[in-house]
């Protein structure tokens, strides 16, 4: 991820770079002046190209899934890149603002002289201008209720939907405030093709044509629920798409709650059915159980996903982490397993629940693990004092040079665990995590 955004912000800067050697300032300009004006360009340009990615991004485009590893990478990606680019915003407003104290320090004699406009284009110049501040301080609020993590995801969900138009204001106001002289240069044709597809995007995301193509309509066929995990199976439309094992798809049970992401807990069979594990988490997952209903119509979008274990290395060491509801994908694994038992390569499955006793997963893994003798299963009860640290898989797995660990589950044992086993483990180490959380 950080590599994709250090290229995209080299390009550009590159770019910019390449129009400031080749430019001309008038001999009695302060340096200071220069700075600013330049300095306002670069962090301009830098902002609306993480803008676009940000909003390409946020497009769910599957295609992408495979280079970058996942739509919650894509998600994650789409997160920090429209981070950065608030902030190098902020920066370019702030260097705006910045005349106010270049005035009475240096005056304005040495001040770049404003390049004058004619007629519709400054109409136009003069509208951009007022596009941006306001779509920067929207901007600005949305990140901090981004950030504030006790601010309501459905709240937020509904809030953020404004983005795409606080985008096509930004992507206004650089078309025309950008100089007229960069349109025939690389750092223009750039900005250009990152506007086009950025607006192109957000028209996208206006007209909900998000995700559509891989929509189908399904019927909800069984509900079983033991108020804190409900399982909910669905027969599907015609239309849907095979999925792989720990593939996940959004579904969306109530119009006005709109679709949230899950896995699918099912192998698929061929008959269009699956099956999600829901865990009561929040405002509508508590309330979950007493909603749904068997025979009612439901919205599955997907599949979606890159926890696929044909991804492993063949030679590598499998080791797989589930933490709670986490177990999902791994659910799906094993079923999948099923019918080709002796094709089941070797693997340790690290079940890791707060109490084995009451746990609603434990006897469904312990039969679907039975019947495949690769598969050791180990149950980690932390109301029994058995807690999975880092130090612990290294022994057990005895530090074989080559491993894959399969990771699902609360974010905070999967920190611990990849610093722990990365700051040890003797020889490659891979470890491929589906984060359950998209914000
Ligand atoms: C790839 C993926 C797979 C998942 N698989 C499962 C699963 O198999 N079983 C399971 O129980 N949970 C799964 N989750 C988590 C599940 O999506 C959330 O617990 C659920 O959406 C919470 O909704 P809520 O309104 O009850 O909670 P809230 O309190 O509103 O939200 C809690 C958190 O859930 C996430 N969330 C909520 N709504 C959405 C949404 N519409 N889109 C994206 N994220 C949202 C946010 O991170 C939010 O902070 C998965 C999440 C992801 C991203």
């Amino acid at each position: 991820m950080k590599s994709i955004l250090f290229i995209l912000l080299a390009i550009i800067s590159a770019t910019w770079g390449l129009d400031l050697a080749t430019s001309s300032f008038p001999p009695d300009s302060h340096i200071l002046w220069i700075v600013r004006q330049e300095g306002m360009y670069l962090t301009g340009l830098l902002s609306i190209a993480l803008m676009s990615l940000s909003m390409v991004l946020a497009t769910r485009p599957a295609w992408l899934e495979k280079p970058l590893g996942g739509l919650d990478r894509i998600y994650r990606l789409h997160k920090w890149s429209g981070i950065l680019a608030i902030g190098f915003g902020a920066s370019h407003w702030l260097l705006k603002l910045s005349s106010d104290i270049l005035k009475p320090l240096i005056g304005v004699e040495g001040r770049l002289p404003k390049i004058k406009y004619d007629g519709l284009l400054e109409v136009l110049r003069e509208l951009g201008d007022d596009m941006g501040e306001p779509a920067l301080y929207a901007m600005l609020a949305m990140l901090a209720v981004t950030l504030w993590r006790r601010f309501p995801y459905h709240l937020w969900r509904h809030l953020h939907r404004v983005m795409p138009v606080l985008y096509l204001m930004l992507a206004l106001h650089a078309a025309l405030l950008a100089p007229l002289t960069y349109w025939a240069q690389p750092v223009g044709m750039l900005m250009a093709a990152c506007l086009a597809v950025g607006v192109v995007a957000s028209v996208m995301s206006l007209a909900g044509m998000i995700g559509r193509r891989r929509q189908v309509n399904g019927l909800v066929v069984a509900v079983n629920s033991d108020g804190d995990v409900t399982e909910v199976t669905c027969q599907l439309d015609e239309q849907w798409q095979a999925h792989r094992p720990g593939q996940f798809a959004f579904i969306t049970f109530d119009w006005i709650e709109g679709a949230h992401p899950f896995t699918i807990a099912s192998a698929d069979r061929g008959e269009r059915t699956i099956t999600f594990f829901i865990k009561a988490l929040g405002d509508f997952t508590n309330k979950l159980a007493q909603r749904v209903k068997t025979g009612q119509t439901v919205r599955i979008e997907g599949p979606y996903g890159r926890f696929q274990l044909a991804r492993s290395k063949p030679d590598s060491r499998q080791i797989w982490v589930a933490g709670g509801i986490g177990v999902t994908p791994f659910l799906a694994w094993l079923e999948s397993l099923q019918a080709r038992p002796e094709e089941t390569r070797e693997a340790d499955l690290h079940y890791c629940t707060r109490n084995h006793e009451s746990d609603p997963f434990v006897g469904r893994l312990q039969t679907l693990c039975a019947a495949l003798p690769g598969i050791r299963l180990n149950i980690h009860s932390a109301k029994h004092g058995d807690v999975l640290t880092a130090d612990a898989l290294k022994l057990a797995e005895g530090q074989k040079k080559k491993a894959d660990v399969w990771f699902c589950g609360p974010s905070g044992l999967a920190d611990a665990l990849k610093k722990g086993l990365k700051d040890s483990w003797n020889g490659r180490l891979r470890f491929h995590q589906e984060a359950f959380e998209m914000r």
